[in-house]
């Protein structure tokens, strides 16, 4: 068949009509040439009359060639189909594709392809290789590329042989010859891209021509279609990129209300796009924040800038403050008409915060740096730099202007001097591991030296190109070393007289004694008290006290060789310790009492209190010892027994620690540990003596004095174990004991009969005396005017006045009080007219002479008369012959006492004896 299937419906239609009417008609079709190509002809049927002359079966057709006319027509057909189908495509390059192969198909091409220029290189864009092309086009490719390459530049379209290797070909293992015509696709004068029509066949020069006018007319139309596409993809870009962008967009009128806002700024905002589309951003700027922001506006709208971008506050819709980035770029129409801006908004709260706290931080960190009570510099730690100052703070700086150093100091060294170089070296050793090192040092200046303490850190992290740092500390500690200096001081040393007290004279004499065990010297040990210094205490106060104490300290520090020491124990009680004495004992103890000599005579002179010339002596126990081992408590002990001994002996006296002393401190001691058992075992007893009426000769009382029989020691006297009784305190049992026994005593006597017993002063200082001396008294039924009690001179001096009114309240009910040893002591009688006694006993030492010694008659006789007049009783003591019984009498005391009368017995052996029954019997008669 020649006529074309599409069309031979309508020939047969056409040819039938022309049969049956007999009329001519023409219609065109597609007939196919020999090279099996379809061309358009024009074909007339004429009906042909058969034999009979009737139209019969034939018809006539005359075929015309139509071709040309048929292809320009369809070649105009087909450009408004591929206009057609380039404007529907969807996109540019489907556009292309269906475009190509349409052109292709039209044209009975094998393949159609389009070429681009796109970075230095030609690249397929669109179409392809198809049917026999549908290999690699790589062994061509060059050739191609160089096809493509003289279109595009001569923009004549050209034909390139080109050998394929598709796998039919390869079949052929010759590889099918094929064409390529290479079209340029023009668009305003500029080749936009080339196509590639391929065809194994050859191809009808006029369809050639007519595809390469159609092809050169599609230019523009892909131009076009890709314009608008990368159009609307810059579009959809755009607004993808505009509402889903993290960072916040707006676009902002000139007047500066919101066109749009994308979530993330209606997010960062706090509002939504219909309220933003209401307000300005002058209403949600930071009010302290506008002003900057309007004028960067102004400059872009006045163009004197293109974008801006600022950090600026948003205020929410709460009215909180919100950070942002802002970056703004200005979108003007052709004309140069502002249209709006870009605006893009980061939240930069949290950065700002960070940046908030870290300037905090760092504000903080400067702050206590440059206020650090403590001096602190950053310095290099490194070589030859090492102490190179970097930074240093306000403590530091002031440091080393106290010291007058030149400011600024540059180097550690300026400051601390090169004594008090830090060992830079041990911080720049890494294997130290960045331990810090540290110092104490004392920096000379020009206003005097001060005490710092070094601490030297590496910087360990910040070790850089520059080196490496460490932090120093320099603390002034000289406030501190005063006042530890001070302490340390003030535990060795007595408060008030500056002297050192005990426990720094216990150490200076354990150094003392090792000293003296290496070289063989003698250590002297000097106790001193102060005689009568509780009379000052209690006469002149405590602070005249406290000023005595204070100037005797002076003077015995006066007295000693550069080797002794002088310190204060407590109270009025000093230690002088002698060091380096003579290695010979005799020298040694003469160089001891030469020294306690001139302690005695550095207080002949009197001490002013207040205008008071006021006397003291001093007693004085020294102890002379070798560094034999013997204990500091011991040697102070040993001392301490002497000085006993010193005050027995009365004022201003030194006795010396000796062989003797130490007996007797031996003695004392068992007595004192005897003594303890000597009570609870029954050893202890009363003895009385008889106290004689002198003028009658009569006795009228007793004396009840205290007897020990020790199994072992025998009779133990009172004149040694009392006062060993009176420093232990034993005495207030033995006291109590005396008390009971004599109440006793006092119930069994007839009623004329007295009592005395001897008190002493730690029975006296007990709060309730008075308590034990009454109901004592009451248990008996004793009447409190029988009992007399006696007290020495001394102790009635030295008594407090919880004593003294004791003693008062005793008085008052009818105890008879009497000032016992009268002489010995210090007291003169008119003193003790203030006192509450009531008789004196006159001691034995006077009585004694009354006969022989003018002196001892003048003083008994003035002691009695006087006691007269003041209304006190006398009592003379050891009265032994009648003489001194006789001269007594005749000068007026009133009782004696003595062997003369009687001796001191218990009370049985009295009775025995039966004078007392003799004396009741003559009272009664
Ligand atoms: P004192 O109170 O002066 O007692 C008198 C002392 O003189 C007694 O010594 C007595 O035996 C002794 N004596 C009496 N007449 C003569 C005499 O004619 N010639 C001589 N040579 N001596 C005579 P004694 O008993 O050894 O007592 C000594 C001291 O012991 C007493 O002296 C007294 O101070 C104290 N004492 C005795 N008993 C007690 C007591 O119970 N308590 C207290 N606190 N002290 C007591
Ligand atoms: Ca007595
Ligand atoms: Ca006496």
């Amino acid at each position: 068949m020649l006529v074309h299937p599409d069309d031979r419906e309508i020939a047969h239609t056409v040819r039938n009509r022309v049969r049956t009417t007999g009329e001519g008609q023409g219609v065109q079709v597609r007939v196919r040439t020999r090279s099996a190509r379809w061309l358009w002809a024009d074909c007339w049927f004429t009906s042909i009359r058969d034999s009979s002359g009737n139209f019969g079966e034939h018809t006539l057709l005359e075929l015309s060639d139509a071709s040309a006319q048929f292809l320009r027509s369809e070649a105009l057909s087909l450009l408004v189909e591929l206009r057609n189908l380039i404007d529907a495509a969807a996109t540019f390059e489907q556009a292309l594709n269906v475009g190509l192969d349409r052109l292709a198909r039209w044209g009975r091409f094998d393949a159609a392809s389009a070429w681009e220029f796109d970075q230095g290189s030609w690249s397929l864009i669109g179409g392809g290789p198809s049917g026999p092309f549908d290999g690699p086009l790589t062994p061509s490719l060059t050739a191609r590329s160089e096809a493509v390459l003289t279109v595009a530049s001569t923009q004549e379209w050209a034909w390139l042989d080109t050998k394929t290797t598709t796998g039919a070909a390869l079949a052929d293992a010759e590889g099918a010859r094929a064409r390529s015509l290479f079209i340029p696709l023009l668009s305003t004068g500029d080749t936009i891209a080339v196509v590639e029509l391929c065809a194994a066949a050859s191809v009808d020069d006029e369809v050639i021509e007519l595809v390469i006018d159609v092809a050169g007319q599609l230019g523009g139309a892909f131009r076009q279609r890709r314009i608008e596409q990368e159009l609307v993809l810059a579009q959809r870009r755009f607004e993808l990129a505009f509402d889903e962008a993290s960072i916040g967009m707006g676009l902002v009128a000139p007047d500066g209300t919101f066109l749009d806002a994308n979530a993330s700024l209606c997010n960062l905002l706090g509002r939504s796009r219909d309220e933003l589309a209401e307000t300005g951003f002058q209403a949600i700027t930071h009010p302290d924040d506008l002003e900057d922001d309007l004028a960067f506006v102004h400059q872009m709208l006045n163009g004197e800038r293109t974008t801006y971008q600022t950090e600026k506050r948003y205020l929410g819709v709460d009215g909180s403050v919100i950070w942002g980035l802002l970056s703004v770029s200005l979108v003007r129409d052709d004309a140069g008409q502002p249209l709006h801006f870009i605006s893009q908004i980061q939240n930069i709260d949290d950065r700002k915060r960070a940046e908030a706290d870290s300037a905090r931080s760092v504000a903080r960190f400067r702050a206590a740096f440059d206020d650090s009570p403590i001096g602190m510099a950053l310095t290099r730690v490194d070589g030859e730099h090492a102490g190179d100052i970097i930074e240093s703070n306000d403590r530091l700086r002031s440091l080393a202007a106290d010291l007058g150093r030149q400011t600024p100091i540059a180097n550690l060294d300026d400051l601390l001097g090169t004594e008090n170089c830090l060992p830079f070296d041990q911080l720049n050793d890494p294997e130290r591991g960045g331990a810090s090192v540290s110092s104490e040092g004392q920096l000379d200046g020009a206003n005097g030296e001060r005490w710092v303490r070094l601490i030297a850190a590496p910087v360990s992290d910040v070790a850089d190109d520059a080196g490496r740092y460490a932090v120093v500390q320099i603390e002034d500690i000289t406030e501190q070393r005063l006042a530890r200096d001070r302490l340390a001081h003030s535990a060795l040393h007595d408060e008030l007289t500056g002297l050192p007290n005990r426990a720094l004279i216990s150490a200076r004499l354990g150094a003392a004694q090792e000293r003296s065990a290496e070289s063989g010297c003698h250590i002297g040990l000097m106790l001193i008290d102060l005689d009568n210094f509780k009379d000052v205490n209690d006469s002149l106060g405590h602070q005249a006290g406290d000023r005595l104490l204070e100037e005797v300290a002076g003077r015995f520090v006066s007295c000693l060789r550069p080797t002794d020491t002088a310190a204060r124990l407590g109270g009025d009680e000093f230690v002088i310790l002698c060091d380096g004495l003579s290695a010979d004992v005799g020298r040694a103890q003469h160089e001891v009492s030469t020294i306690a000599q001139r302690v005695h005579d550095s207080l002949e002179l009197p001490i002013d209190l207040d205008g008071t010339a006021q006397r003291m002596t001093v007693s004085i126990g020294t102890h002379v010892a070798a560094g034999n081992g013997e204990s500091i408590d011991v040697a102070l002990c040993d001392a301490d027994a002497a000085l006993y001994e010193a005050k027995i002996l009365g004022r201003s006296q030194t006795a010396s620690f000796d062989d003797d002393l130490r007996r007797k401190t031996h003695d004392r001691s068992r007595i004192s540990r005897e003594l303890r058992r000597a009570l609870p075992d029954g050893q202890l007893h009363l003895a009385y003596q008889p106290v004689i009426q002198l003028n009658s000769r009569r006795t009228i009382g007793l004396e009840a004095l205290l007897r020990w029989e020790h199994p072992s020691l025998g009779s133990v006297p009172p004149d040694q174990f009392i006062p060993v009784a009176e420093r232990s305190n034993t005495i207030v049992q033995l006291g109590e004991y005396v008390t009971e026994q004599v109440c006793e005593t006092l119930a069994n006597r007839p009623e004329f009969m007295r009592v005395a017993m001897n008190v002493s002063a730690g029975q006296l200082a007990r709060s309730n005396f008075v308590d034990t001396v009454m109901s004592a008294l009451e248990r008996h039924g004793a009447a409190a005017n029988r009992l007399s009690i006696e007290l020495t001179e001394n102790m009635l001096i030295g008594a407090a006045d919880s004593s003294l009114r004791q003693l008062h309240e005793l008085k008052e009910l009818g105890v008879a009080i009497g000032v016992d040893d009268f002489g010995t002591g210090y007291a003169s009688l008119t003193y003790l007219k203030n006192l509450p006694i009531t008789f004196v006993k006159i001691d034995r030492s006077f009585v004694e002479g009354i006969v022989d010694n003018k002196d001892d008659r003048v003083i008994v006789n003035a002691v009695v008369s006087l006691a007269n007049d003041l209304g006190l009783a006398t009592v003379a003591e050891g009265v032994e012959h009648e003489d001194q019984a006789t001269l007594l009498e005749e000068m007026d005391c009133t009782y004696a006492q003595g062997y003369h009368f009687g001796r001191p017995k218990p009370l049985a052996d009295h009775d025995r004896s039966g004078w007392l029954h003799k004396e009741l019997v003559e009272r009664v008669r």
